[in-house]
């Protein structure tokens, strides 16, 4: 058995668990190596009953007081007992799970660990681990257990099983990090660093083993980007685009004047579509800022001078909302160029149609998601290829476009905000614009920090804006063990909210195991106001623009990065109403309230990224990961700052030294190299 094995060659592993395996996208034991967990759960010592959080995982350990209930239907039995120390009593329920009573009712001590939550009658204990007699607990106390990300069939227990298996070949398997770099940063040996990641002793020696890894995926990403930027390195500027009067006139008609910094970001745009090499540039500015008008103004230059745009979201909802937008302008100014729209779900005559008018060049602006980057897809003449909220693309996607054409010129519009420093190696490849300027005519979010005791308040507001004809976003609060269970809060949640809200006010929901499909109709059913509150997981994040919402609450706030709750909260206040962003936590925690009340005093989010990462330090681990920024497995392009820094100078040494990577010592790395580069091929080729 070696890494390339498939995992149906471990013991015990058949058929269906190789197809559940599959669905995580673990196909070998090498996947299986690299199948990371995604948290870990720590057995800390039990807590007084009257010292529990709600809202927090605890164990207690304490007598059973008085008689053991069970209560409820055949289908849903419900065991209630109350659990008594010298400190308090706690209510602890379990589901369908009668049988306890007559194990639990035997008398002495017994620990339970469960989550706490507040009900109308108190704090309970919902469906806890029992530790019985309580010395069960001992055996575990203080230990660190796997928690992976799990599909629906397959358990921790089975992931569990089946990586201690695979650790095992482990020893034969080749490492890539070269052994100079393993020295010089002091890093922890590659089959001792596996083992941590997996089974940590303590939580100092894993984010040890941690560090190897995530400086390992910044090398290999530096090294692939060089790799690709090297084959194609900048070419000449292939088209003519001087400046046209119908772009000052649109700009002279705008209601709004651009602000200083968008104008500066466009005259840089403009300079590079004019001048001799070909443009790669990304604009970074923060939600709201105004990349939309700015990317439009490209768009218009390429197509008033005879030459096609084409403009790629990440998603069919953002995609229809910015053709609606470009085409709404094209209209509204009189400017005689044609916008078209191409996703994924028209049908097979709406896209012939389409693929007719790019093909034949009536269509001078096309909008779609990466629809637009299919064999199908024949431009006349593309001058220029705009990505929004590029993290959500892989470099690849950005290649493949760029190859349609001659060579278009790129602009990435990002709202994330990277210090330019990192973005610098991240983008290493393209120039950088800045947007650092909101429009003037805003209102400022008005925020509050609140615990769950504020929560009918909050409804009694939402209820209020949503009479008064505005629309509110729900986060609902995230679930740790599964999509599964994630997609089940999310519908309980809207069900209880309706409920709530009366018959008036139509909620809907939105969560990751719903189709593209279904969540594109939700998002464009809240669009026309037909949905009046949305209760939706992160899915929600980015770029979607409905200026009539004024409200988002957030459920569970200190669950979520800083850098992602200020994207929550860019989806209200986008329009000329005044907006409110609720961030509700239960946690008393002195931290928890530290880091939210970053967010309360501030709107900037560059800001906010850089207290995050002074706040949380590096090798915060068991905090937030931050997600959405580029596809890292482990590593985060905020915290992990210092380590991509490192990468970046390694990367640098390394191809000064060995540009080929063919000196003994790097087969490692080349391999792992040469296998991304051939998998970007692969996947642009389709
Ligand atoms: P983002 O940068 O998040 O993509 P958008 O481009 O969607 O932001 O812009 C948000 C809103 O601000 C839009 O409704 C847009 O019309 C408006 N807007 C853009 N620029 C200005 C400006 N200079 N002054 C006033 N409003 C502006
Ligand atoms: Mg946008």
């Amino acid at each position: 058995m070696n890494e390339k094995s498939s995992v149906g060659k471990l013991k015990g592993i058949g058929e269906k668990t190789v197809a559940l395996f599959a669905r995580v996208g673990v196909k070998t034991v090498g996947d299986l190596i690299r199948y990371y967990p995604r948290g870990y759960d720590i057995f800390d010592d039990p807590v007084p009953i009257g010292e529990l959080e709600e809202g927090k995982t605890a164990a207690v350990t304490g007598a059973v007081f008085g008689r053991i209930q069970v209560s409820g239907n055949q289908r849903m039995q419900i065991t209630t007992l109350h659990l008594k120390d010298l400190t308090g009593t706690l209510k602890v329920i379990w589901f369908r799970m009668p049988f306890l009573r007559a194990t639990l009712s035997k008398g002495g001590p017994l620990t339970l660990r469960g989550r706490v939550v507040r009900k109308r009658e108190g704090l309970v204990m919902e469906h806890p681990e029992i530790y019985y007699p309580a010395a069960k607990y001992e055996e575990k106390r203080h230990s660190m257990q796997p928690v992976y990300s799990l599909t629906s069939g397959l358990t921790n227990n089975a992931v569990v099983k089946a990586v201690k298996q695979a650790l095992e070949c482990v020893s034969g398997m080749q490492d890539i990090l070269p052994l100079e770099l393993e020295e010089q940063y002091g890093f922890v040996p590659y089959a001792q660093a596996v083992q941590t990641m997996h089974f940590p002793l303590t939580k100092e020696g894993f984010v040890q083993a941690r560090e190897r890894f995530v400086f390992e995926e910044f090398l290999v990403f530096i090294l692939t980007l060089r790799r690709m930027k090297h084959s194609e390195s900048r070419a000449a500027n292939q088209f003519h685009l001087p400046d046209h009067p119908a772009i000052t006139d649109f700009l002279k008609r705008l209601p709004y004047r651009l602000t200083g910094a968008q104008e500066k970001v466009w005259n840089e745009i403009r300079s590079d579509m004019q001048g001799s090499s070909v443009m790669s540039r990304l604009v970074q500015g923060d939600v709201g800022s105004g990349k939309t008008v700015v990317a439009f103004l490209a768009l218009l230059l390429a197509g008033l001078n005879g030459c096609q745009g084409a403009m790629m979201a990440p998603t069919e909802v953002l995609a229809r909302q910015h053709f609606e937008n470009i085409s709404g302008m094209l209209k509204k100014y009189s400017i005689p160029l044609k916008a078209s729209l191409l996703t994924g779900s028209m049908t097979a005559a709406q896209k012939r149609k389409v693929y007719e008018s790019i093909e034949d060049g009536s269509s001078s602006i096309i909008i779609g998601t990466h629809a637009l980057i299919q064999e199908k897809v024949k431009y006349r003449d593309l001058a220029l290829v705009v990505t929004d909220e590029q993290h959500r693309f892989g470099v690849r996607q950005r290649e493949a476009l760029a190859e349609k054409g001659r060579t278009p010129h790129i602009l990435v519009m990002s709202a994330t905000p990277i210090p330019r420093t990192l973005a610098i190696i991240l983008y290493g490849d393209l120039d950088i614009s800045v947007i650092d300027e909101m429009p003037k005519n805003r209102l400022p979010i008005k925020n509050c920090v609140v615990d769950t005791g504020y929560r009918e308040t909050a409804y009694r507001f939402i209820k209020k804006q949503v009479t008064e004809g505005r629309q509110c976003y729900v986060i609902c609060p995230m679930v740790e063990e599964s999509e599964r269970m994630e997609a089940e809060n999310v519908m309980d949640y809207s069900a209880m909210l309706s409920e709530e809200m009366g018959d008036q006010i139509r909620v809907g929901c939105l969560h990751g195991r719903m189709k593209q499909q279904e969540k594109d109709a939700v998002m464009e059913a809240f669009g026309r106001n037909e949905i009046q509150i949305l209760v939706s997981t992160t899915v929600v994040e980015v770029g979607i623009d409905v200026p009539n919402a004024t409200v988002i609450l957030i459920e569970n706030a200190e669950r979520f990065g800083l850098a992602q709750l200020h994207q929550l909260r860019g989806r209200v206040g986008r329009g000329k109403y005044q907006s409110y962003c609720i961030f509700m936590s239960p946690s008393r925690s002195k931290e928890t309230k530290e880091r939210l009340e970053i967010l309360n005093r501030s709107n900037d989010g560059f800001f906010i990224a850089g207290e995050d990462l002074r706040l949380r330090g590096p090798g915060d681990l068991f905090g937030i990961r931050q997600s959405g920024i580029l596809d890292f497995r482990l590593a985060d392009v905020f915290q992990d700052a210092k380590l991509l820094q490192a990468a970046s100078a390694a990367a640098d040494k390394i191809l000064k030294d060995d540009p080929l990577l063919a000196l003994p010592g790097h087969e490692g790395l080349k391999n792992c190299i040469d296998e991304k580069m051939q998998q970007i091929m692969l996947e642009t080729t389709l």
